[in-house]
């Protein structure tokens, strides 16, 4: 049986011309891991995130813009990119359904952020200002599968470690935002050397959640080791649905 993974998008255009907006190499990572990809359009409320939850076996949260940062209670800096409410609104609800039915997530650049700040976390809204002294992680003019700078994997099992089986590895990263505040029942799988969060997971075992905060669909066709992180996402996603009540 394959799992249907949700795969969160974005838009582009404006009014009677907005376009739901994916890469489609998000779809094609997740085909190629043995899953069955659903874009999820925009426009999802409270009242039927919780009917798309229960007939998807895994959701994968993608990149995208800025997250408002009224979401975790902050006022915004003068930094903060562009953000759009109904893309924030339809993804904290299909969060909160799949944190309600136990759902397997898989967060990625912008998905990274999100599932962090539904559980209670919070953001740096613009790394080059809140932290001068970190290390570039948003590179000009560069191609997105160009491996960019290293992240460290902490010591110890993890997903991340299951996955890249080595203390570091380089990867691409495109984010002016990142974790700043981890939420409670996730701990950190992968820093850069400047102490950003580039992984982490959560720590109940009954319930997979994994994020990244760089982009392994678009290093995998050069770097196939990325595209692991798919695979273990959509096995999990089966062995869930195997088991689900
Ligand atoms: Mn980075």
């Amino acid at each position: 049986m394959k799992p249907f993974i949700g795969v969160t998008c974005g838009f582009s255009g404006e009014d009677a011309m907005i376009f739901n907006h994916l890469r489609a190499t998000y779809t094609k990572e997740i085909k190629r891991a043995g899953g069955i990809p659903v874009i999820l359009p925009l426009e999802i409320h409270s009242e039927d995130a919780e009917e798309y939850v229960s007939k998807l076996d895994g959701i994968l949260f993608t990149g995208g813009g800025d997250i408002s940062p009224h979401l975790f209670d902050e006022d915004p800096i003068k930094e903060l990119g562009g953000f759009i409410s109904i893309r924030d609104v339809t993804e904290f609800e299909l969060m909160k359904a799949a944190q309600k039915l136990g759902v397997p997530v898989f967060g990625i650049c912008r998905g990274c952020q999100v599932i962090n700040v539904v559980l209670g976390g919070t953001l740096y809204q613009d790394i080059p200002k809140q932290l001068p002294d970190a290390i570039g992680h948003s590179p000009r003019n560069t191609a997105h599968y160009e491996p960019f700078h290293k992240i460290t994997i902490e010591p110890g099992d993890s997903r991340i470690s299951r996955v890249i089986k080595k203390q570091s590895i380089m990867t691409n990263s495109f984010h002016h935002q990142s974790v700043k505040q981890l939420a409670p029942g996730l701990r950190v799988t992968a820093k850069t050397s400047d102490g950003i969060i580039e992984a982490y997971e959560g720590t109940d075992p009954g319930w997979y959640v994994h994020s990244v905060q760089f982009h392994p669909e678009t290093m995998s066709e050069r770097h196939p080791e990325f595209r692991e992180f798919f695979t273990e996402f959509v096995n999990a996603c089966r062995d869930w649905a195997k088991n689900r009540k």
